[in-house]
C-alpha cells in the first residue's frame, strides 16, 4: 500500500557501529490530522504529494513508510558551555530518502514519543512550537540560507503537559543529515578511536567526498566544516537571524541551520539582542554568534584531534591554523554580503568604513534592521523614522550614492543586487505570534498560510509582502522564546 508514495529509503547511518543509535518505534497517537503540508518540498523530494498531503498516519509515525527503519541518534554536546550526553530525546529518524537526483535526505519525526535518550522528557512536542519551527525553517529556506526543511505538521489529538496543557503535534523534518559536532564529541568521549574514524569517514562520504583525495584528509574535512559554518553564520548575521541555542549539538557538519526552538529575527538593530528566556548571560546574543561559532568549532577540533594527526603536537598545530582561518572566512563572507546589500559591486578600500558607519547610525537611532535595508533598496525614506531624519544619515547617504555613482554598473543594476540581497520581509515576531495564536487557539490557519506564502520568496518584493513589512504596533515589546516546548 505504501510503495506508490514515492519513498526511496536507505538507512546508511545504521551501517555505523551500534553505539551511534538505538532502534526505536514512534509511539502511536490518538487522532492525527495533517495541519500543514509542504507541497513544494514534496515535489523536490519526488514523493507523491496528492497521496501524502492527507497521510496523517504516516506523518504521526502511526504507520511507517516502506523502507523506513526508525532510530534515535546518539550524540553529546556542550549546552551553554557544559558538556553532557544528549541524543534524540523526542525525534526519531525514519531513514534517508534518496530523491531522483540521488540526493540523500534524513526524514525525521519530531515529537513522536520517548526514546532511550529522553531522560525525564515525554518525547512529545506542542503544536505552537512545531508550527513555529515549520514557518521559520521554511522562511530561512526562502531567504536562501542553508537549513533543514519542514515537510508536514500533524496535530496528534492528544495534549502535552508543560506548565499548562497544550495540544500536541509532530513535525516532519528533512535535512541533508543530522550529523553534528555533538555526534563527534559523543564518539570521542564514549567510543573507541575506530568509532570516531568510522564516523568521520561516513561524514566525509556524505558531505565532503572531495576531501578523500587530500593527503591530510581529516584536517581537510575539518577545514571544509569550518568554511561552511563560517559562511552560514555570515548569512544569519546578514538577515538578522538569532539562532538562540548554538550549543555544539546544534552545529551541523553539513553547514545547515538546525534546531529552531528559541530562534527569532531581530527587529531593532542591536548587537546585544537575545530572545531566548534561558540565555540570561547573552551567550548567544546576535553580536556573539560569529565568536560562538568559533568556540563550537574548537570543541569539534578537540573531538577529532586524534584523527588529524597521531602526533598530538602536529594535530594541534593543524587545528589551530585552521581555526584561525574561521574568522577570516566569516568576515570575508559578511563583507561581501554587506556590499551586496548596499548595491556595491567590486571592492573599494572605504567600503568597510561606510558599512560600519551605517550600522552605527542604525544602532544610535534604534532603526529596524530589515526595514532600513528595505528602504535603501527602494529609495523610500519614511520621514517618521528617526534614522532618516538625522543629518548624519543624510551625510552618509551622499557618500553611499557617490560610491554607487563611481562604479561601472548602473543604478538599476545596483538596485537589482540590493533586491536580491535584502529581504522585503522576514518572519517578524509579532506576526509569527499572531499567526500561531490564530492557528492554535482558533484552528484558523489562514494567516499562517499567507505568511508562509509571502516568505517563500522574500526577495521578490511583491505586493502581498507589503502588509508583512509593517513594524510591530508597539516596537521593542519584550519578546521571549522558549526551548523544549
Ligand atoms: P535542544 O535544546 O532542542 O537541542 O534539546 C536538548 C535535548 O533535550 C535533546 O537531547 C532533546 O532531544 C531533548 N529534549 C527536549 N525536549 C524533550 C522532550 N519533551 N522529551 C524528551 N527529550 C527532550
Ligand atoms: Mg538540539
Ligand atoms: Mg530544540
Amino acid at each position: 500500500i505504501t510503495s506508490n508514495e514515492g519513498w526511496n529509503f536507505d538507512n546508511s547511518y545504521q551501517r555505523l557501529p551500534g553505539i551511534f543509535y538505538s532502534r526505536v518505534q514512534p509511539t502511536a497517537v490518538a487522532d492525527p490530522k495533517v495541519v500543514l503540508f509542504n507541497h513544494d518540498l514534496a515535489k523536490e523530494l519526488g514523493i507523491d504529494a496528492s497521496i501524502l498531503k492527507d497521510s496523517a498516519d504516516l506523518f504521526s509515525g502511526n504507520r511507517l513508510p516502506s523502507g523506513a527503519l526508525p532510530i534515535a541518534q546518539a550524540y553529546a554536546g556542550h549546552q551553554f558551555g557544559n558538556f553532557t550526553m544528549l541524543g534524540d530525546g523526542r525525534a526519531i529518524l525514519l531513514g534517508e530518502h534518496i530523491d531522483q537526483a540521488g540526493e540523500r535526505h534524513d526524514i525525521q519525526l519530531k515529537g513522536s514519543g520517548k526514546t532511550p535518550y529522553s531522560r525525564g522528557g515525554d518525547g512529545r512536542a506542542a503544536l505552537g512550537p512545531m508550527l513555529r519551527e515549520y514557518l521559520i525553517s521554511e522562511a530561512m529556506h526562502g531567504l536562501k540560507i542553508p537549513t533543514n526543511r519542514s515537510l508536514a505538521v500533524v496535530s496528534t489529538g492528544e495534549s502535552v503537559e508543560r506548565e499548562v496543557e497544550f495540544p500536541g503535534a509532530i513535525l516532519t523534518r528533512v535535512a541533508s543529515s543530522h550529523l553534528r559536532v555533538g555526534t563527534f564529541q559523543y564518539a570521542r568521549q564514549w567510543g573507541e578511536q575506530e568509532d570516531l574514524k568510522k564516523l568521520a569517514d561516513y561524514a566525509i562520504d556524505r558531505h565532503y567526498p572531495e576531501v578523500k583525495e587530500e593527503e591530510q584528509k581529516y584536517l581537510a574535512f575539518f577545514k571544509a566544516v569550518i568554511k561552511n559554518q563560517a559562511q552560514l553564520i555570515a548569512k544569519w548575521q546578514l538577515v538578522g537571524f538569532i539562532h538562540g541555542v548554538m550549543n555544539t549539538d546544534n552545529v551541523t557538519i553539513s553547514g545547515e541551520t538546525i534546531d529552531y526552538g528559541p530562534c527569532a529575527f531581530m527587529d531593532t538593530y542591536d548587537k546585544s539582542t537575545v530572545f531566548s528566556s534561558i540565555d540570561r548571560q547573552g551567550r548567544y546574543a546576535y553580536g556573539n554568534q560569529p565568536d560562538i561559532g568559533g568556540w563550537d568549532l574548537t570543541r569539534f577540533a578537540e573531538a577529532i584531534l586524534p584523527l588529524i594527526d597521531h602526533d598530538t603536537q602536529k594535530a594541534l598545530a593543524g587545528a589551530k591554523q585552521a581555526l584561525q582561518e574561521y574568522l577570516d572566512i566569516y568576515e570575508e563572507a559578511w563583507l561581501s554580503g554587506m556590499r551586496k546589500k548596499l548595491g556595491m559591486f567590486g571592492e573599494n578600500e572605504e567600503d568597510l568604513e561606510l558599512i560600519y558607519r551605517l550600522l552605527d547610525l542604525m544602532e544610535q537611532h534604534k532603526a529596524d534592521y530589515t526595514n532600513t535595508f528595505r528602504s535603501l533598496t527602494l529609495g523610500q525614506f519614511d520621514t517618521d523614522i528617526r534614522l532618516f531624519q538625522s543629518n548624519m544619515f543624510k551625510k552618509w547617504h551622499v557618500k553611499w550614492q557617490a560610491r554607487l555613482a563611481d562604479q561601472e554598473e548602473t543604478i538599476e543594476q545596483a538596485q537589482q543586487l540590493m533586491k536580491a540581497n535584502n529581504p522585503s520581509i522576514i518572519p517578524r515576531n509579532y506576526l509569527v505570534e499572531d499567526a500561531l495564536e490564530k492557528a492554535v487557539s482558533h484552528h484558523d490557519y489562514s494567516l499562517l498560510e499567507k505568511l508562509l506564502d509571502a516568505l517563500a520568496n522574500p526577495y521578490a518584493y511583491t505586493e502581498n509582502q507589503e502588509e508583512f513589512a509593517v513594524l510591530p504596533p508597539t516596537p521593542d515589546r519584550p519578546f521571549q522564546t522558549f526551548c523544549g516546548t
